[in-house]
């Protein structure tokens, strides 16, 4: 099979790079010539080229650029390609991005690898990106179901675990595991920017472990991704930000009313509720 990838980042070449070592022929379009000759030299694609004619070929399409150019890229491809090709996203943001692109192209399946790190473009790419994760699958009713069952095949290819919702509860979903996350890291770090003693922030920061990383690693990672997470799913981050907002105030509550022993069930209770969300790992020091 023969796949084209748009947007050589950290997702799009990541993808080229395992698509390629699993047998598939990888045809890259980036903006710029000297991304497509990085992306040939580093093994992303097999060839790369700023224009879509190399997408008249491929069966289907990963669109992989930043959430705002999804919709206008599948536009923009539309006449290059030929009917039967099945065009996908990577976007971490579903309902906008669907309902839009789907209208450019009807073969157009909505995806989501629930994957990724700190840094982003090409020079961060790297192998077995996808592999043990989330790979969320949003078609619409209209969607057609083989060309839902292709991406869901390139997906099991990459070795992720293929999940299929609609796109709204997928945002709704996201807002809770990925974009609250990114906005309360952020906050995280932009509290520890307001303490007024220099020499305490100093201290701060050459006490930072394994606790800091943790915390504060999303907060620290591409700007445009957590803007483009606020625009486009404004309202979901907006509802977990208020009840996020509102578990942060009974918490501040507690501690100021000495309530100790309300404070050690609510911390036994996230202790027991984390591993629902993320397996166990072994314990590391704080
Ligand atoms: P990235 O490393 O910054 O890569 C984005 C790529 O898109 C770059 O190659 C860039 O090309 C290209 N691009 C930027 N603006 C463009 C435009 N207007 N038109 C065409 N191409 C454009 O970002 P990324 O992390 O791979 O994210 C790409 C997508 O993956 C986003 O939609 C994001 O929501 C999704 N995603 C990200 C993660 C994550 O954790 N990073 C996880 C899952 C999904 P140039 O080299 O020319 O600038």
């Amino acid at each position: 099979m023969k796949v084209g990838i748009v947007g050589l980042g950290l997702i799009g070449a990541s993808l080229g790079l395992d698509l390629r070592r699993l047998g598939y022929g990888v045809v890259g379009v980036a903006r710029r010539q000297d991304t497509c000759r990085q992306a040939v030299a580093a093994g992303v694609v097999d060839s790369g080229s700023t224009d879509f004619e190399g997408l008249k070929a491929v069966d289907c399409v990963f669109v992989c650029t930043p959430i705002a150019a999804i919709a206008p890229t599948v536009a923009a491809i539309a006449p290059y390609l030929s009917p039967e090709t099945v065009v996908t996203d990577v976007g971490s943001v579903k309902q906008a991005v669907v309902q839009s692109a789907s209208h450019h192209w009807p073969r157009f399946v909505g995806g989501h690898p629930m994957a990724g790190k700190t840094q982003a473009g090409l020079a961060a790419a790297e192998p077995g990106l996808f592999a043990g994760r989330a790979y969320v699958i949003t078609p619409l009713d209209q969607t057609p179901k083989d060309a839902v069952a292709q991406v869901a095949a390139i997906a099991t290819d990459l070795k992720a675990e293929v999940h299929h919702c609609s796109p709204e509860a997928h945002d709704r979903a996201v807002a809770w595991i990925s974009h609250l996350p990114v906005m309360i890291s952020s906050s995280l770090i932009q509290a520890c920017l307001r303490e007024p003693d220099q020499a305490v922030a100093t201290l701060a920061q050459q006490f930072a472990s394994s606790g800091f990383r943790d915390t504060s690693r999303v907060g620290g990672g591409n700007p445009e991704l957590g803007l483009m997470m606020a625009r486009y799913n404004q309202l979901e981050v907006l509802r977990s930000l208020h009840h996020y907002r509102q578990q942060i105030d009974q918490l501040t509550t507690l501690i100021s009313n000495e309530d100790w022993t309300a404070l050690s069930q609510w911390l036994e209770q996230t202790q027991q509720a984390r591993p629902n969300f993320v397996p166990p790992e072994a314990p590391s020091p704080q």
